[in-house]
């Protein structure tokens, strides 16, 4: 079995800080595990500015960020396209790559696994299942890492600062959305975001609207939905669900945690109730900014050293 000092899981803002302040307080083993090809986590495709602030006093895209993350973390041993499956009591964990099987174990492990959004099946949205539809992440990613238009004139469903971020996304690659529903009477942002994707993005925004169902044959041809008890169809050719976070907390829920709950539970010291595993950023729920993910991954190192001395 492999061993380290301390094995941070996600190679996210909260992971990458945590493992550079790690060897700045002199832990000298540090491994991080990420999934993804590429370490960054979610600012890696999020071609939009608005990071760095809290970190470097800069405003960044989200891939720059992310670049600036993986840099500060040179000389750390970060294994990309390995999946973490299962957290063991003692701080062994098992992982898989595309070499096969890993057995791992260290004295300390720091859990930073981000959040995901609530995916349309658990949004309860009726009709068919055709192209088109998809998260905010995925169109990120279809946006800023393939760099390819998976429709023209999607609906964008919800109003949060991921909504907005999305009419960026949109807007970057020509996309020109039909509306913004919300299915609150208000928007979920402060209200002048209603004029600012009306003015400054040409997208309507319609409160009190709930998505019923999607209808077409192989890509999206319309949204059925309901506003003030009647039903409206809206001619378009995509949907993007937007907002929903929640933490990505399947990990949590095996192994020696086998919990019902929604993110792990940690003291003061970012510590789980496993005293061999501390956890931080958008895991511990609910959604942050990446400077504010960054500076609780700093902290969650802090911590982790404390109890390595
Ligand atoms: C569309 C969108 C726009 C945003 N815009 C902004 C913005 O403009 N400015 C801003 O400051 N913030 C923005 N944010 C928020 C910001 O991206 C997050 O707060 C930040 O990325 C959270 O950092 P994290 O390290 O906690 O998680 P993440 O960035 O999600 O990183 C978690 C990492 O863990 C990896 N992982 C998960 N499970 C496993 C596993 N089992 N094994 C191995 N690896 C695993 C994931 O692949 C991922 O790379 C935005 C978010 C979204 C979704």
């Amino acid at each position: 079995m492999e061993r380290h000092d301390v094995i941070v899981i996600g190679g996210g803002p909260a992971g990458l800080s945590a493992a550079r302040r790690l060897r700045e307080l002199g832990v000298k083993d540090v491994l991080v595990l990420e999934r993804e090809a590429e370490a960054g986590g979610i600012p890696r495709h999020c071609g939009h500015s608005g990071f760095g602030w809290q970190s470097h006093r800069r405003n960044w895209t989200g891939p720059r960020f992310a670049a600036e993350l993986r840099k500060s973390v040179s000389g750390i041993d970060v294994r990309s396209g390995t999946s973490v499956l299962e957290l063991k009591k003692d701080g062994v964990i098992s992982a898989r790559n595309h070499a096969g099987h890993l057995d791992l174990r260290a004295r300390a492990v720091l859990i930073a696994t981000g959040a995901r959004e609530t995916p349309r099946a658990q949004r309860f949205v009726g009709g068919t299942r055709p192209r088109g539809v998809m998260n905010a992440g995925a169109l990120q990613q279809h946006v800023y890492l393939k760099h390819h238009k998976p429709f023209e004139r999607p609906v964008i469903v919800g109003s949060e600062w991921v909504s907005f971020s999305v009419l960026l996304t949109c807007r970057h690659m020509g996309i020109r959305p039909v509306a913004m529903i919300e299915q609150n009477a208000r928007i979920a942002v402060p209200r002048p975001g209603a004029w600012v994707s009306k003015l400054w993005y040409r997208v309507p925004v319609m409160t009190n609207a709930k998505l019923v169902a999607v209808e077409g044959v192989r890509q999206v041809e319309a949204v059925e939905v309901e506003r003030h008890g009647k039903r409206e169809r809206i001619a378009c050719d995509g949907v993007v669900f937007t907002g929903g976070f929640r933490p990505e907390n399947a990990l949590y829920m095996t192994g020696t945690f086998d919990s019902e709950e929604l993110s792990p539970k940690v003291d003061q010291g970012f510590r789980c109730t496993d005293p061999a595993y501390f956890a931080a950023g958008n895991v511990l729920g609910p959604l942050k900014t990446s400077g504010v993910c960054w500076l609780q991954g700093r902290a969650a190192a802090e911590a982790i050293a404390r109890s390595l001395a």
